[in-house]
């Protein structure tokens, strides 16, 4: 069931130790996971789907989908701390026969199979513009489907560049996406970004 109480759950999992600015590492809040799922579950199905999640952090994309009812998820991470908080969190919500946690940038990601979905919170690029794009590139050779939040205002620019690779880019909903104070920058102790879900589908 995709519900609150798999949003608390996740919620409850580990945290990023150190944030790292640079990689853009928020936790996605568990509502904010339980959205995207019900949005891949409705447009392409989780039970015993395949599932990727990349820029996985903590796992809770990941996780979440397992508890959802996939039955093969992978999880790409660059950082090697967080790689082992992922490894924790799978371990903690015992999850380990189906959530594998694979240390890589995704640039340089293989892919050795085909996922149904790709369910990713990717950075927005807030530190590095178009931090997102290959993110986005790497899903669409992986997956048919992308269930993914980025910065809200370029809903324009990903229907572009959708047609651009062959898949087409929908526009789901704004979720208000809350960062917390971690970083000497924020004064303030939440702040919130508007994030747009986004849905892609490949043409065939
Ligand atoms: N869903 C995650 C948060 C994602 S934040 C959670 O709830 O924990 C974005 C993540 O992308 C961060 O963990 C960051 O380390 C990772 N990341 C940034 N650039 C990356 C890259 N090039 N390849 C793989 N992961 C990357």
């Amino acid at each position: 069931m995709i519900d609150r109480r798999l949003a608390m759950e996740l919620d409850g999992l580990e945290g990023f130790p150190e944030p790292k600015l640079s990689l853009e590492q928020y936790e996605t809040p568990g509502e904010v996971v339980r959205i995207l799922l019900s949005v891949a579950d409705r447009e392409f199905g989780l039970e015993c789907s395949r599932v990727l999640d990349l820029g996985a952090g903590t796992g809770r994309i990941g996780i979440g989908a397992a508890l959802a009812g996939a039955c093969e998820v992978t999880c790409v991470e660059v950082d090697s701390e967080a790689v082992e908080v992922a490894r924790r969190n799978v371990k903690r919500a015992d999850v380990e026969d189906r959530v594998e946690v694979v240390e890589a940038d995704v640039r340089d990601f293989e892919p050795e199979d085909q996922y149904d979905v790709t369910v990713m919170n990717p950075p927005f690029g807030a530190q590095r513009r178009g931090a997102d794009r290959p993110f986005v590139e790497v899903a669409l050779e992986a997956s048919s489907g992308v269930v993914s939040l980025h910065r809200a205002g370029t809903e324009e620019f990903w229907k572009r560049r959708a047609r651009e690779l062959g898949a087409t880019c929908d526009a789901i909903g704004v979720v208000r996406f809350p960062i917390p104070a971690m970083y000497p920058h924020h004064r303030s102790r939440i702040r919130h970004v508007d994030a747009v879900v986004l849905v892609f589908k490949k043409v065939d």
